[in-house]
């Protein structure tokens, strides 16, 4: 049997009617401006963030990157939350392809308090970087899925324009934070000046991602970014018609992910010595932790793994399980199972 797989909400394969409408797409030289699929997918995009322009970019994080570099040139700083993707995943491709420090902050939730950051703005100095920039995470991946509260992130991004900052959102799962709460797309992205989303996270399609901002800021500068980058695709309407398809059939469905993963969490807070960060699943991550010696998470993983269940280690001491296009309810409700079942021999002798 094949395995369930909860290492990500990447791994969905295409669906028959995102293949068809992939197979059917209308295509040109995207790099000349002529594919009218990429055209069709941006201007949705646009649309639905509220945003008067969008550029399709091959990954979440080159439509990141594009983000910090079209607020900061090198000698510039940017302030974000210290758990954040482009913080901790982009291998500091701020740093390595623009010239740009970050500044991290903790926070407890994945969102930082105006309080933290007033003195981290640095004065006008010749011995000092420029700051330039907030880039905020929604929803919040190392913290599991967590939906960060509007009314902090509207008082954060309003205190960051005040003070002269830009403001990028990674929206990679974005739309599972509209499932979630019933707040439509484009009143997340209005405090932001940028905005980042993928296709190919719980929307379900095989590549991509946009991100979305003012017109002239799109197709001036973060054209000439994506080049740079390397992103400028040519047919790319092939896969940008599986991101439309995505887009108009996959974003009612979130909500069934969330209940899947709540399923899983569920499970997770019957077992002692397991807790499920966040206390709960708000979208389609689970991150639980393990009170259990470091690396006990990667001894679960494994057990998991023999059992048909694939999940990730986060760190030394967390598991992380997505649900997405690919599982069912009951798919969630087996995992959850499976690791009740796993955890009993494993948290015994681990704990013994
Ligand atoms: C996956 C992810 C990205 C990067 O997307 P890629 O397409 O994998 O480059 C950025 N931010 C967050 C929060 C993500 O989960």
């Amino acid at each position: 049997m094949r395995p369930l797989d909860f290492r990500s909400d990447t791994v969905t394969r295409p669906t028959a009617g995102m293949r068809e409408a992939m197979a059917a797409a209308e295509v040109g030289d995207d790099v000349f401006g002529e594919d009218p699929s990429v055209i069709a997918l941006e201007q949705r995009t646009a649309e639905l963030l509220g945003k008067e322009a969008a550029l399709f970019v091959p990954s979440g994080t080159m439509s990141n990157q594009i983000g910090v570099r079209l607020h900061c040139g090198a000698g510039d700083e940017f302030l974000c939350e210290v758990n954040c993707h482009i913080f901790n995943y982009e291998q500091g491709a701020y740093a390595q392809l623009s010239g740009v420090a970050a500044f991290p902050v903790e926070a407890s939730d994945g969102l930082p308090r105006v309080e933290q950051l007033v003195s981290r703005i640095r004065p006008d100095d010749p011995h000092l970087v420029r700051t330039r920039l907030l880039c905020l995470e929604n929803t919040h991946n190392r913290w599991g899925g967590r939906v960060l509260p509007y009314d902090g992130v509207a008082e954060l991004c309003g205190w960051a324009r005040d003070n002269g900052l830009a403001t990028h959102l990674d929206g990679a799962r974005l739309f599972n934070a509209v499932a979630a709460t019933g707040v439509a797309a484009a009143d997340w992205a209005a405090p932001f000046d940028t905005v980042s989303v993928c296709f190919s996270k719980g929307l379900g399609a095989p590549v991509g991602s946009a991100i979305v901002g003012p017109r002239e800021l799109i197709e001036r500068r973060a054209v000439r970014v994506r080049k740079l980058f390397g992103g400028g695709m040519r047919q790319a309407g092939v896969i940008a018609a599986g991101a439309l398809y995505a887009l108009e059939h996959h974003r009612q469905r979130l909500v069934d992910d969330h209940r899947a993963a709540t399923a899983i969490a569920e499970a997770v807070r019957q077992c002692e010595g397991l807790s499920v960060l966040g206390g709960r699943a708000e979208t389609n991550i689970v991150i639980f932790q393990i009170d259990a010696p470091p690396g006990t998470n990667r001894t679960m993983v494994d057990a998991l793994a023999e059992r048909g269940v694939l999940a990730i280690t986060v760190g030394h001491t967390s598991v992380r399980l997505v649900t997405h296009l690919d599982v069912s309810l009951d798919d969630a409700v087996r995992a959850g199972e499976t690791i009740k079942h796993v955890w009993t021999t494993i948290g015994a002798s681990a704990t013994a």
